[in-house]
């Protein structure tokens, strides 16, 4: 193991309850989210020059324009993605570092997850196997696609905004699935989609601040 993956000072034990403090004062209550956060090194999916912020609660650049989400959301996003019961199969769309495929990993049955920045997604791949998390199965691909393959999965969740939802997503939302996504042009919500059957039912919660959901590979 090497020295970052192992921990320094600012890995402590108190720097990361700070954060889960942090996290239930701005409405976060779900232990087993809370206690993954706990236990998941967030400084081990960023450079190592902003490691001394990976316990603050807010998003870092991970470079290709790109950022880790801000600790809240990911919890919120979490929460809410398990709410109607631990999903067997999930689809993340934007890999990014693989911080949040990480959290899920710890709690949900199998983990898919599609990044279209292909230097984000090898660096992600690197990141999850040294953490033990090869389980956790990545593609590089537009994650408005979805993954048809692998489809139905009964839980989604999208780390990228976009004005509207793929089509693509809900067919391969299982029924009785849930679909998170931030919604929005410059101003998203949080949306939570719900399927029973052939109906769909939306949610609008949080005002949320996410990086593009862009088109096609690069
Ligand atoms: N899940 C990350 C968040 C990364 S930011 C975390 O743990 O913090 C969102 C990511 O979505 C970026 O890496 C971006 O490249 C990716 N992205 C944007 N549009 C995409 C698309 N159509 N398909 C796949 N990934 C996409």
């Amino acid at each position: 193991m090497d020295t970052q993956l192992r921990g320094i000072g600012m890995t402590s034990a108190r720097t990361r309850e700070r954060l889960i403090n942090r996290l239930r004062e701005a409405g976060v209550s779900n232990e087993r989210v809370l206690e993954v956060i706990r236990t998941t090194p967030r400084h081990f999916f960023i450079d190592e020059a902003l490691a001394h912020q990976a316990y603050d609660d807010t998003a870092l650049p991970i470079g290709y324009g790109q950022t880790i989400s801000q600790p809240w959301v990911v919890a919120r996003m979490t929460e809410l993605l398990i709410e109607p019961g631990t999903p067997a199969k999930v689809l993340e769309i934007g890999t990014g570092c693989g911080y949040q495929s990480a959290v899920l990993a710890a709690l949900c049955g199998s983990v898919y997850s599609v990044e279209r920045i292909r230097p984000l997604q090898e660096q992600a791949r690197r990141r999850l196997v040294e953490l033990g998390l090869a389980k956790v199965r990545l593609k590089h691909a537009d994650g408005g696609l979805g993954w048809n393959s692998e489809a139905p999965f009964n839980g989604i969740l999208a780390a990228c905004a976009r004005p509207d939802i793929p089509a693509e997503l809900l067919a391969q939302l299982a029924d009785g699935g849930r679909l998170v996504m931030p919604v929005g042009d410059r101003l998203q919500k949080l949306t939570v989609v719900d399927r029973r059957g052939d109906e769909f039912t939306t949610r609008q919660l949080d005002a949320v601040r996410f990086v593009p959901f862009q088109r096609g590979i690069q």
